[in-house]
């Protein structure tokens, strides 16, 4: 990895910039998955590289969705095999949710090689290998396991494609997305987009589910009920046009 002063002024950004690098180096993240973490740091950059509040929400109600389901999945690509491997196995802990690895660029190699990282950093059973169902999608990531994401209640898949997405609630799951972009057919099919950061909505979310899993079903319940993913996106948007006039005005250009 190439050293990165800690005092670096985009120092968080840098280090994600290599993780990925070097995913695709591991042969864990594809080509394409470099493309689209350009996209991602882009809308990250536009949106102060923060967590928002609605976003923190957004991010509660997921934790609230995962604690009540029946079937929880966390699906894992490329992408977030590279850059999160720990915190998704953490979350997958304290949630119960299993871990299912789903690509779009799928080989025995790469899922295999993936399935072995997450391992390393601790995850137990990891589904997705078996590939024994279908979505109908013509892509492979339309190819998922029986038991895995084809019979799940609750999908959380950060760094979705939208049609995998669209199929998901079109089968009647509660999907949560983790995008950036809160204009992407992603995040705007979702039952529950979080527009942030991965690396940042990972840890929020695992830290939230140590608070709320003393929760009762109702207070849980409560929480998913009072939820509007449209507000959720509006505001996203509102904060990226925010960050921008406060950008603007510290430089002395005027908003227009
Ligand atoms: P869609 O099909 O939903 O319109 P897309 O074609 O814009 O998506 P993809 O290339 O399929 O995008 O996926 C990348 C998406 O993930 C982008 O919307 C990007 O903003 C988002 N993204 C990339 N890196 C991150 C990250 N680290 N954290 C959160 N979101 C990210």
């Amino acid at each position: 990895m190439t050293h990165i002063p800690e005092d670096h002024p985009r120092y968080a950004s840098l280090i994600t910039r290599e993780r990925i690098v070097e995913g695709v180096q591991m042969g864990i993240t594809s080509q394409q998955g470099l493309v689209a973490q350009g996209r991602g740091e882009a809308f990250d950059y536009l949106i102060g590289e923060r967590t928002i509040g609605s976003a923190a929400i957004a991010e509660r109600v997921a934790v609230a969705y995962l604690l009540t389901a029946q079937r929880p999945i966390i699906s894992v690509n490329g992408n977030t095999a590279a850059l999160v491997p720990g915190a998704l196995v953490s979350l997958s802990d304290v949630t119960g949710a299993q871990l299912e690895v789903n690509l779009f660029h799928r080989s025995d190699a790469r899922m295999h090689r993936i399935i072995e990282h997450l391992k390393a950093h601790g995850a137990g059973k990891v589904l997705g290998s078996k590939g024994d169902a279908r979505l109908d999608l013509s892509h492979d990531r339309g190819i998922v396991d029986q038991e895995g994401i084809y019979a799940a209640d609750v999908v959380l898949v950060p760094l979705e494609d939208g049609d995998r997405c669209q199929k998901l609630v079109e089968m009647g799951k509660i999907v949560i997305a983790i995008d950036l972009n809160p204009l992407s057919r992603t995040s705007l099919s979702a039952t529950v987009t979080i527009a942030d950061n991965v690396t940042r909505a990972l840890e929020n979310m695992i830290q939230f589910t140590k608070e709320m899993k003393k929760d009762s079903k109702k207070q849980l319940q409560a929480i998913i009920d009072s939820y509007d993913n449209r507000r959720v996106l509006a505001d996203a948007m509102y904060a990226i046009q925010e960050h921008l006039k406060n950008q603007a005005g510290r430089e002395g250009i005027e908003w227009i």
